[in-house]
């Protein structure tokens, strides 16, 4: 690491750490645990769902090929693909928010898309995850 010239031992090791937090919190934004993904779903709940969709556990997984993300209704439970890590947060929080609406409606019909349009960026994120799957797999995916 290039350090600025000039400092003392104590201000250098308060800068190195310094440094170091920030990284960490950037490398947590881009590569959320479990513990996180589940923090964001209960904010994007309470702010775009009256907090009405209530998720217990939300966890990445490795098995997931062909579907971005599942989850079980009855135990509120959320399951993210492994594929999606990295991918931009709007993206993420996309996943996460039609899941969301998934344990307030099963099924694909207008009253599902209705809740999953509040997420203002809902548009946009299909649009990136379909073209990733299209570049990928050469057809789209849906969960
Ligand atoms: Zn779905």
């Amino acid at each position: 690491m290039l350090l600025p010239a000039g400092l003392s031992t104590t201000d250098e090791e308060q800068w190195v750490r310094r440094m170091l937090d920030r990284l960490a919190a950037k490398e947590q934004r881009r590569h959320p645990s479990d513990d996180d993904l589940l923090e964001r779903a209960t904010e994007l709940s309470a702010r775009y769902l009256d907090g009405k969709a209530v998720p217990i556990s939300v966890r990445w997984v490795e098995n997931q090929l062909h579907r971005w993300g599942s989850c079980t209704p009855d135990h509120g439970t959320i399951r993210l693909s492994a594929r999606l890590r990295g991918m931009p947060a709007w993206v993420v929080d996309y996943v996460i928010m039609h899941e969301l609406v998934h344990l307030l409606v099963p099924s694909h019909g207008p009253r599902f898309w209705a809740l999953v349009e509040r997420y203002p960026r809902a548009e946009r994120a299909r649009g990136f995850l379909e073209g990733f799957s299209m570049a990928a797999n050469g057809a789209p995916e849906e969960c």
